[in-house]
């Protein structure tokens, strides 16, 4: 059972997916100006950017290692718990980030005129609030990845 809740957590929020909209958001702040001055070239949008590449290339990373294990056939035990704990705190951080960069409109969904991407931060922002929760929420995965992983008494 615990092998089985490995893979669902393997699964459940694959980096890869957040590379599409990370790439329509920085294309349209190199198109985007806001007071005068292109988003890209604000320091604090910038500082986002790159924190958000950073940190989906550290699940790319954890991913990878947990499919190196698959591959190897090992189970999956507490490298998945700390994918998943990682990965769903790291997209509710993206999302925010987004929105930050966006402003107020980023708040606007698909059916808005002025939406900017098409209203889809403003769609992912609904949906991450949910990732710490489902496939075990990140006080259990907390408690794995310090029992199992590290050791630590229960
Ligand atoms: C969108 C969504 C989809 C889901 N889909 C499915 C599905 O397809 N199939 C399925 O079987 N389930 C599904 N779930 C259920 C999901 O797995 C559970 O909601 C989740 O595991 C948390 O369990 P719970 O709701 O019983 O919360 P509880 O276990 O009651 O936890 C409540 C709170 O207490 C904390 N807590 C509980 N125990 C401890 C502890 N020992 N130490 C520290 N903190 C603790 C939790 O972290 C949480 O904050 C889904 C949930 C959501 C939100």
């Amino acid at each position: 059972m615990a092998e089985a809740l490995g893979y669902e957590r393997l699964m459940l929020f694959q980096s890869v997916r957040l590379v599409p909209p990370f790439k329509r958001l920085l294309a349209y702040t190199k198109t985007t100006k806001r007071g005068g001055c292109l988003l890209a070239d604000n320091p604090a949008v910038r500082r986002h950017l790159a924190q958000m590449a950073t940190e989906i290339n550290v699940a790319q990373a954890l991913e990878d290692r947990a499919f190196a294990l698959l591959k190897k056939g090992e189970p999956l035990d507490h490298e998945a718990s700390l994918l998943k704990l990682f990965g769903s705190a790291m997209r509710q951080r993206f999302a925010d980030r987004a929105l930050d960069i966006l402003g107020p409109l980023g708040r606007l969904e698909d059916d808005e005129a002025g939406a900017p991407l098409g209203g889809e931060i403003a769609k992912l922002a609904k949906t991450v609030v949910v990732d710490t929760i489902g496939g075990g929420t990140s006080e259990i995965l907390k408690t794995v990845v310090a029992t199992r992983g590290m050791g630590l008494p229960r």
